[in-house]
């Protein structure tokens, strides 16, 4: 175990881990799934990621998790290595911290994806390879309406990234009545140096439907192949970056 930091026997809480290639991050990628978020997005596809600690989690002390990731090591191949995603990984932000420091003492390489809210979300930056920051919504009350929670740090930190030209996939889920307004993206987007970002636009599915069972409040969000194609097109005349995924 790494002795030099001294939260290494700090505990993360995690509901599910386990490898995934090149879908969060580059490579073959050991992929932790933390526990407890702060926005309560109506689409979640793991509604029993918010509460915390919740009922299923386990926790792992953070040296516990390098110790698993430096034996994964040679699984890390096409560029692979650890992803942080959720739930929302910044709500244990200081065992986080802690977490992407270890790793990148052992030179593993790192992912974290982020709902972007956490206001010392910059800390994180020097020890994360790949950032991916979600952006649902770009109008503050739609986005609480939809996802309890406030855009303003989000928008506060993309302009802090955009700003230090920090490398971010910025990735929106396009969902039916709820967003799937390329301009309103776009004017967004216009206003912000977007030249180290890319965009990756999910279509909206049902996977965590099932979960929450009756409380699931969407209906007919998903979007149509000319409704993608024209998310596409006007991300592309903005000069927006969108990768095929
Ligand atoms: S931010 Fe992500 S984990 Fe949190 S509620 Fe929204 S979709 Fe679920």
């Amino acid at each position: 175990m790494n002795k030099k930091l001294n939260c290494l026997t700090n505990y993360i809480f995690i509901f599910k881990k386990g490898f995934n290639f090149s879908q969060d991050g580059p490579g073959n990628r050991l992929v932790y799934h933390l526990q407890g978020c702060n926005f309560k997005c109506k689409w979640c596809t793991n509604p029993e990621s918010m509460a915390f600690p919740g009922e299923n989690s386990i926790k792992y002390q953070v040296g516990e998790l390098v110790d698993e990731a430096v034996k994964c090591r040679p699984m890390f191949f096409e560029g692979g290595g650890v992803t942080l995603t959720g739930g929302e990984p910044t709500y244990q932000f200081e065992n986080v911290l802690c977490l992407l420091k270890a790793l990148k003492k052992e030179k593993i390489n790192t992912a974290i994806e982020t709902n972007g809210s956490h206001k010392h979300l910059f800390k994180l930056i020097p020890y994360i390879d790949n950032l991916i920051m979600d952006f649902k919504h770009f109008d503050e009350d739609t986005h609480i309406l939809y996802t309890g929670h406030s855009l303003k740090q989000t928008k506060e930190n993309l302009k802090m990234l955009s700003e230090q030209k920090i490398k971010v996939l910025i990735r929106t889920p396009v969902i039916s009545g709820i967003n799937a307004d390329p301009y309103g993206f776009a004017n967004y987007f216009s206003a912000l140096d977007c030249k180290s970002f890319s965009f990756e636009l999910l279509p909206y599915h049902e996977f965590g439907k099932a979960k929450w069972r009756e409380k699931y409040e969407i209906q007919n969000g998903f979007i149509t192949k000319e409704t993608l194609d024209k998310f596409k097109e006007v991300y592309a005349n903005c000069g927006l970056n969108v990768i095929n995924t």
